[in-house]
């Protein structure tokens, strides 16, 4: 039977996103049906959009910062009643008896977490699709509760952007007194700088122009280093304790390590591959290079009460499903500030 369900999505990696639809999976006993209200546009709908990374499957749905309204709940459900409000981020499912699952690190599940969209359903059933549509099925464990104190469309991001900035400095102990840089001021970067600064670090954002040093101010950076001028990477080096780096587009790494103190660390969240790393500028400061993948569902949850309790939120610019292929071009051209968030009413 299916729900059937309105949605944008694309057909092979040179068409546009366009409207199409489909059919939901039937809610079972542990599943939740949410209406889809916001889903927030993340670099990686577009490298997953234009094939970049070699495995897209198509007709694609892309979106994974969705929040929205549960509108049933399944027998067995225990989480979750009608009319709570919910979020959904990068993945919808996993193995849950891998080491990773137990420890509450679903997204690094050994045979692979089942992604919100370009994956594929555990139960069989086909292709997962994501955000860019009215409605969705998810277990209920893999679903987050979404503060009341926060603006449902500028929470959505926090479900992709947020955790995978909050993840890492949490994670390697980003705290007060320890030099930040933030390299890239996108949708990432930008919460970047206010997680980093939460957690009373001194926080500089690296950009590649001069365009956003007014905005990375403003949302709380304590400096700014345009990176075009290629001298800036004398005038800094041995710096910093901690580079977190959201770059969309291939850039030298290399540059940005020596930036690092002795044991400093450089975290990649951006995912521009090839990356190739050279031995010379970590061995001789005993630097280290890091990787780090979106969160967990407990750790999201921990980020959004975290936001929910300090009222952090993402700065962003709301869109009309129609409007998706222009912010797009905009993405591309890092004219992001700092995040562009679809509002689903406009597709039903
Ligand atoms: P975004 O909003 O488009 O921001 C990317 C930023 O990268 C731009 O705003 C720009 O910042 C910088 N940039 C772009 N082109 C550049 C160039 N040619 N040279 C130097 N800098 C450039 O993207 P996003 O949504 O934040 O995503 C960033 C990356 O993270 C993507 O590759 C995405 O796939 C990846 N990602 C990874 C994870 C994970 O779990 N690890 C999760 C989500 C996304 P400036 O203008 O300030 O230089
Ligand atoms: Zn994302
Ligand atoms: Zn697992």
């Amino acid at each position: 039977m299916g729900l059937p369900t309105a949605a944008y999505a694309v057909q092979s990696e040179t068409s546009p996103v366009a409207p199409w639809s489909f059919e939901r999976r039937d809610p079972g006993a542990n599943d939740v049906l949410i209406e889809i209200l916001y889903c927030g546009v993340c670099h990686t709908d577009i490298h997953f959009v234009r094939g970049e990374w070699g495995n897209s499957i198509y007709p694609m749905v892309p979106g994974h910062e969705i929040v929205g309204k549960v509108t049933q709940v399944g027998s067995a459900v225990t989480k979750w009643s009608a009319g709570d409000t919910v979020g959904v981020g990068c993945f919808v499912d996993s193995c849950r008896t891998c080491s990773a699952c137990l420890a509450g690190e679903e997204q690094y599940c050994e045979p692979g977490a089942t992604f919100t969209y370009n994956g594929q359903e555990k139960n069989g059933s086909g292709i997962t699709y994501g955000g860019y549509s009215t409605q969705i099925v998810v277990d209920e464990n893999y679903v987050v509760r979404v503060p009341e104190s926060l603006p449902l469309d500028a929470a959505a991001p926090l479900l992709c952007a947020g955790i995978t900035t909050y993840s890492p400095l949490h994670h390697f102990g980003v705290k007060e007194g320890m030099r930040v840089g933030i390299v890239g001021l996108g949708g990432l970067g930008h919460m970047g700088v206010k997680f980093a600064k939460a957690m009373g670090a001194h926080v500089t954002v690296l950009s590649h122009s001069s365009n956003k040093e007014s905005d990375a101010l403003r949302l709380g950076a304590d400096a700014f280093i345009a990176t075009h001028d290629p001298e800036v990477f004398n005038t800094h080096a041995g710096t910093f304790d901690f580079l977190l780096d959201t770059v969309s587009a291939a850039h030298d790494v290399n540059a940005y390590l020596n930036l690092l103190k002795l044991d400093g660390r450089m975290v990649l969240v951006g995912l521009p591959d090839p990356t190739p790393v050279a031995a010379f500028p970590l061995v001789f400061k005993r630097r280290s290079l890091s990787g780090s993948l979106i969160g967990g569902i407990r750790e999201t949850q921990e980020m959004l009460d975290f936001c929910g309790e300090k009222g952090i939120v993402c700065d962003i610019e709301v869109i009309a499903m129609s409007e998706i292929n222009e912010a797009y071009e905009r993405m591309m051209k890092s004219d992001v500030r700092y995040r562009f968030v679809i509002d689903m009413a406009t597709l039903k």
